[in-house]
């Protein structure tokens, strides 16, 4: 069965995190390794010769070519940072191997931060993963569906009129045997053919051959070279239709995480980054044990744009 073997796989024991990342020596080294493979080459001038020496807290290289001075975590998501790269790296641990994602007041105390650095770490890591999984577009089969965040959960208005009710397609790649590949949760202004048109441009490969339910707008994903087949749900209940099981199921999941992990939140501004990290870690299920690194070279990635993506006053790491 598919979930036991996701469920009973050996992941990595925080003893075993501990002993390869513990010191900020490691850290420092995973760090560069994974930032330069082959060791390092200048933003600048892409040029490989280079003098290293020590500013402050990290490693700083210098071009022999150029002669500009590169830290180690300069235009990663670590730049600026004052917390020890170990810190940053029990976070990743710990964002990564949560299975139900993980409140910043959790991340708060087991990583002794304060609320808002916690916080902070939190949603750039939560960017790195949606932002790691926005490149990439379902092939094979995809099974579509629509759904809502918020409404109920956000303790606010329910219903199709709440104002923190974020509407999102939800969609699905799955094997030969019907058990989900990927799947992919991207908040759309609306279930309109307009912004399923858009949506299935951007996110589907053209060809693919869509399944949905009978809502008229889901048929637009042919302006996009897409076949589209409907399934007529005819009384059932969306959680009565075997053909959309494990849409509904992960569904299911999603609700009990982030109503267990985060209760409330922004759902109108932070949408696609919860859903994308949800999308993530589901992603990379098979592979627990390689997640931290994996998300390390997300973090690396995605480089600096606090000004885009973090609230200012909310800065305070
Ligand atoms: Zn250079």
């Amino acid at each position: 069965m598919a979930m036991n073997r996701i469920q009973f796989q050996p992941g990595l024991s925080l003893p075993e995190f501990l002993k390869q990342f513990g010191s900020e020596a490691q850290c420092e080294a995973e760090l560069e390794q994974a930032r330069w493979p082959e060791g390092f080459v200048c933003p600048c001038c892409g040029g490989t010769g280079h003098s290293v020496f020590k500013t402050g807290t990290h490693k700083t290289f210098q071009c022999k070519a150029c002669r500009r001075q590169t830290s180690l975590t300069a235009g990663t998501l670590f730049q600026s940072t004052r917390l020890p790269l170990t810190v940053w790296f029990l976070a990743i641990y710990f964002i990564s191997q949560a299975k139900t994602g993980l409140s910043a007041l959790a991340l708060k105390r087991l990583i002794g931060v304060s609320y808002p650095t916690a916080w902070l770490i939190q949603h750039k890591l939560m960017a790195a993963m949606s932002e790691r999984d926005a490149d990439y577009t379902l092939s094979g089969r995809v099974d579509i569906d629509d759904a809502y965040l918020g409404g109920e959960l956000s303790g606010g208005k329910a219903g199709r009129g709440s104002e923190n009710k974020v509407p999102f397609v939800a969609a699905l790649s799955p094997d030969d045997d019907g058990h989900p590949l990927c799947i992919k949760l991207s908040p759309v202004p609306g279930f309109t053919s307009e912004a399923i048109a858009d949506w299935a441009e951007t996110n589907l490969e053209p060809g693919r051959a869509v399944l949905s339910d009978g809502l008229a707008c889901f048929a637009a994903v042919t302006r996009a070279g897409c076949q589209h087949g409907a399934i007529i749900v005819g009384g059932r209940k969306p959680k009565e239709m075997l053909e959309f099981l494990w849409l509904n199921t992960i569904l299911g999941n999603l609700k009990t995480s982030l109503g267990g992990a985060y209760h409330a939140f922004g759902f109108a501004k932070y949408a696609s980054r919860y859903l994308g990290a949800f999308a993530y870690r589901f992603n990379r299920r098979f592979q627990l044990d390689r997640l931290p690194m994996r998300l390390l070279v997300a973090a690396i990635a995605v480089g600096l744009r606090p000004e885009v993506w973090i609230p200012s006053a909310e800065a305070s790491c």
